[in-house]
This record gives C-alpha cells, structure tokens and sequence, in this order.
C-alpha cells in the first residue's frame, strides 16, 4: 500500500512538473516575443529617413540598435521586394516578396515574422515597417525558441523531482500511515467481531458490508458451537462407545465411553489388533466380541466410503445371563441325571424279575425316593426361575409378623436334633416388598440354620429398624462354613458336603434364590461364620 501510494504520488508530481514547466515554458516564451516586438517597435523609432538606403546605412542604423540585424528593401511590385541594404550580409539581393512581414507589411503598412533566417541560421524575430510606397525597413533580433527555453528548463526540473521524491517518500511515510490508520483500525475491529465505525464517509458502505458479514459469521459460529456442544453432549451422554476411524485406523471423533474402552490417549493413536484391522479392511460390516477389563463389549463395525464407524456396546450381562443359562442348564442335567441313572437301574432290574423281595422291595424304595427328589428338585427350578422377574409390583408390608409365622412354621424341624430358637422381633416393621420374597428368605435362612446345626444346638432369629436400615439375622451355633467356602454358597447348585446334602435334600438353590431376591430389591446379604462353632446371616434391607 505504502509504496503504491509512493508510486502514484511520485506519477503524479512529476507529470505536475512536466506539465507546468511545458506550459510556464510557454507562457514565458510568449512573453518574450511580446517583449522583443516592443523592443523592436522601439528600435524602427530611431529610423531616420535621412539614412541612406543601401547596406551603409543599414550597419549606421544597426550600430544604434546594439546590433540589431537591420535590413532595407526596395519594393518594385508586390511579387518583387528586393534586399538593398543589409546590416550583416553586403552581397544580398534577395527577393523578399515571400516573407510573412514583408507581405503584411505592403498589405498593412508593418508585419512580424519569427522564423530561422536562413541567412544568418538563427532563430530571429523581425518586424517590417513600409516607411514610404517603395521601401520597406526590417529590423530583427534574435530570440530563444520555446524547445531551447525547455532545455534550459530541465536542470531546474530535475531539482524539481528530486525534492518531490523526498516529499512523495515522507508522504508515503507519514500520511499513508495517518490516512490509512482509520482503515487498520477497521481491519482490527472486524478480525475481532467487534462493531466497525467509518472515519471517512467514503468508508461507510465498506463498515456496513463489513458489519453485516461480521454479524453473520458471528451467528453461524454460534450456531456451529452450539450444534458441537449438542453433538458432544450427544456423544459423551451415549451409554455406548463411538469412534470413527480413517482408511489408516487414525481417530477422527471418539466419544468418552470409546475412549475408555479403546484407551484413546492423545486423541489421534489407537490400538487395535490384528483381527478388528482384518474385519474393517474387509470392507463389509461385522459385529466382533472383545472382552476389555473384565467387560465384554461387541463392536458393531460399519464401513463408509471413506472411514470406518465403530460402536462399542456393553454386553457384559448378556453375556454373562448367557453363561449363566448354560451354567443353569448343566448343573441341572448334572442335578437330573443321578436321580434317574437310579431310578432307571432299579427299573431295569424289575423288569428282569430276577430280584429277591428285600432287594425289590429296596429298588422300589431308592425308585420311590430318587423320584421324589426329582420332583423336589422341579420344584425348586420353578420357585428359582420364578424369582427371575424384576418388575413385579411391591407393597408395603409387615414384616414383623411374616418372619415370625414363617419361622415358627418351621419349628417342627428342631426335634431332631433338639434345638433351641430364640426370637427378638420387634414389632409391627414395615418395608417395601412382597410377602413370598420375606418367606422365602426367612425359609431359607431358619431351615438352613436347622439343617447345619449340632445336637442341641441354638438358633436366634431378630428384626431391628435402624435410622435407614432394617437388620434380619438368622444366627446358629451349627457346623459353620470354611473362609474358603463362603463367597461361593450364594452361587445357584453349590453345595459344600454332598453326602450330607442328600441327607438334607438339599440343591444349593436356597442362598441363590436368597441372593436373587436381594439384588432385586437392593438389599445387602451378609455372612459370618467360624467353621465349626456356628453362622450367622444378615439381611440389610434399606428403608
Ligand atoms: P441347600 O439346599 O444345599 O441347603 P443352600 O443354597 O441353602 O442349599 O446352601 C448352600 C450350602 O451352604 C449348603 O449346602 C451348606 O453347605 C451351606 N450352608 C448354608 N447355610 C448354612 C448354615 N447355616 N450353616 C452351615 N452351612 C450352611
């Protein structure tokens, strides 16, 4: 900008120059003729007729004048003029009818001419007076031509220049900075969205497009923001993991729950192996099952023309109720099998009737009691599984008096080994649930107690209602469970001594309906035994 503005006002200076000094070259010259015609009015007054008419008294007259070229010419008729006397030049006889001031002179009495003498080659200015019908008196006097002025000009041209080169660079200096300041202000505002003002009105259209524009990137910005805050919100609230990936496994966009799982660092570097990178080059989509930390995830890959889309779903508890169902369905075939491998032995024996009567009447016994304990072992599947829905309407109900009914219900069983129970039940506790949730548990609970005690064992079943807990505990001073043992008796068909479970009749499903149940209702299950002495079971219910 500085230097064009150097440039331009460097241009126009100088052509100002140019044009003044062709035109006061001009002036001046025009000047100077007018003057020298005065001049020479001046010189044709000190004519006197008395001087004679030849080249004497042309030089006599021409000594007066400072030299002036002085020229008599005698006039036969208009087309011949001749030169009779001549102030510089003694052989001349020229006719003079052709010249511009002779012409004017005959026609009009006097005549001026500037030209180039051809005789003398100079650039004169002459003027003719006709003094009498015959003569003619020609005075002339050199005069600059208009180029020479010119010529004579440029030195002071050139000094001209050189001072409008020193003002031309300290305007571009100076002045294009004050000019120009207004416009760097406006530059600056608008860089930063704030309103642009015009100093000069010549500007205004420029601030006016410049504000309006401002106006509408700020807008499109904040639209751009907020669809980025919505898209992030969308994305960091997904509960499922998103990455996208190019063609060469780089992160474009990853959500946090992708970033976890992939263990995204730097926003750009991933790790994946070697079958994840095979199933996306495929180029088709695929689903692959990884498990990350203890989780499993399934990676739902979808190929675009030009990246790879990844979701990453938890499929932790799919996956984990999968093998729990084929966990479920072996211990029962497991469970199903004994008792019908007897039954089908003892059954195959009759059949062949080769058995004595006590032995038939034995086979028909471990018949009778291995079918019964299939039936049992039905029975507890169906209470189990019935225990598998989670959405069940709940009421608030007294608690107080199901544990006691239930518990005392199963007093019958403490003949055998002639237990004791003692209650501390506190009245009338009431929580959110359902009454056959409460008598499983308390069934459970009691008839484990009963089951696993000593001869003359204790048992002591107590309710407390706490600031926001409900405490039940069934306690024992029965055979107790090993350390080893206790994070494994919730688990469903898991029984510590078999032999004594089928004593018992036992399946291992009551602690895993009892552990269902407190999951469902988000209550806490707690043990304490010492292996020999005795155990004792705690349910934290929250109010
Ligand atoms: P089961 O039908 O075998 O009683 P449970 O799920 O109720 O199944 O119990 C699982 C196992 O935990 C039992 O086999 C038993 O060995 C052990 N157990 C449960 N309660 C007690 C207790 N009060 N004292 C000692 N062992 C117990």
């Amino acid at each position: 900008m500085k230097k064009r503005f150097f440039l331009v006002s460097l241009t126009i200076t100088f052509l100002g120059i140019i044009i003044y000094a062709l035109i006061s070259t001009n002036v001046y010259y025009n000047n100077a003729i007018s003057q020298t015609k005065d001049t020479l009015v001046v010189y044709m007054n000190q004519y006197d007729e008395s001087l004679k008419f030849d080249n004497t008294g042309a030089k006599s007259l021409s000594d007066k004048l400072s030299g002036a070229r002085v020229t008599f010419l005698q006039i036969y008729d208009i087309d011949k003029v001749i030169v009779v006397g001549d102030s510089q030049k003694e052989d001349i006889t020229q006719n003079h009818s052709d010249r511009v001031e002779v012409i004017d002179a005959i026609n009009l009495g006097y005549g001026y001419s500037v030209r180039n003498s051809d005789s003398i080659g100079k650039k004169l200015i002459y003027y003719a007076l006709k003094t009498t019908d015959e003569h003619i008196v020609r005075i002339s006097i050199p005069t600059s031509s208009s180029f020479k002025l010119f010529y004579e000009s440029i030195p002071t041209i050139l000094i001209f220049l050189f001072i409008d080169l020193i003002v031309c660079a300290f305007i571009s200096l100076f002045a294009v900075d004050l000019i120009l300041k207004p416009v760097e202000r406006m530059t600056k505002d608008s860089a930063l969205f704030k309103k642009v003002t015009a100093t000069y009105p010549e500007l205004e259209p420029i601030a006016d497009i410049i504000n309006r524009r401002n106006k509408e990137i700020k807008e499109k910005i904040e639209n751009i923001k907020e669809n980025k805050k919505i898209e992030n919100m969308i994305l960091n609230n997904m509960e499922h993991g998103m990455a996208i990936l190019s063609k060469n496994f780089r992160v474009i966009l990853s959500n946090s729950v992708a970033k976890s799982i992939l263990d995204i660092r730097d926003n750009d570097t991933i790790y994946l192996d070697d079958e994840l990178k095979e199933a996306m080059q495929k180029g088709e989509n695929s689903i692959i099952y990884r498990n990350i930390d203890t989780r499993d995830y399934a990676f739902r890959i979808s190929v675009a023309s030009d990246a790879y889309v990844i979701l990453m779903t938890d499929v932790t508890k799919i996956k984990n109720a999968e093998r729990s169902k084929n966990d479920f369905i072996a211990n029962v075939t497991h469970e199903m099998n004994t008792p019908l491998t007897s039954i089908k032995g003892f059954a195959e024996l009759i059949k062949l009737q080769m058995l004595d009567e006590k032995t038939l009447n034995h086979a028909c016994d471990v018949i009778i009691k291995q079918s019964n304990r299939l039936s049992n072992l039905i029975k507890n599947i169906i209470n189990y599984s019935s225990y598998e829905d989670e959405n069940i309407e709940i009421f608030n109900i007294n608690i107080s008096s199901i544990i006691k009914n239930t518990a005392e219900s199963l007093e019958g069983g403490l003949k055998n080994l002639n237990l004791t129970v003692n209650y501390d039940i506190d009245d009338d506790i009431y929580i959110h649930s359902r009454e056959e949730r409460i008598v499983e548990i308390t069934t459970n609970l009691v008839s484990n107690a009963i089951k696993y005690n000593k001869q003359n064992g204790s048992i002591f079943v107590s309710l407390k209602e706490y600031d926001e807990n409900i405490i039940f505990e069934v306690k024992d001073t029965g055979l107790g469970i090993k350390e080893e043992e206790i994070d494994k008796i919730f688990d469903r068909f898991y029984t510590i001594d078999k032999s004594h479970n089928e004593a018992t009749s036992g399946f291992g499903l009551g602690l895993a309906v009892v552990k269902k149940i407190c999951e469902n209702q988000k209550w806490k299950i707690e043990v304490e035994s010492s292996y020999g002495e005795g155990s004792s079971f705690r349910v934290i219910m929250k109010k």
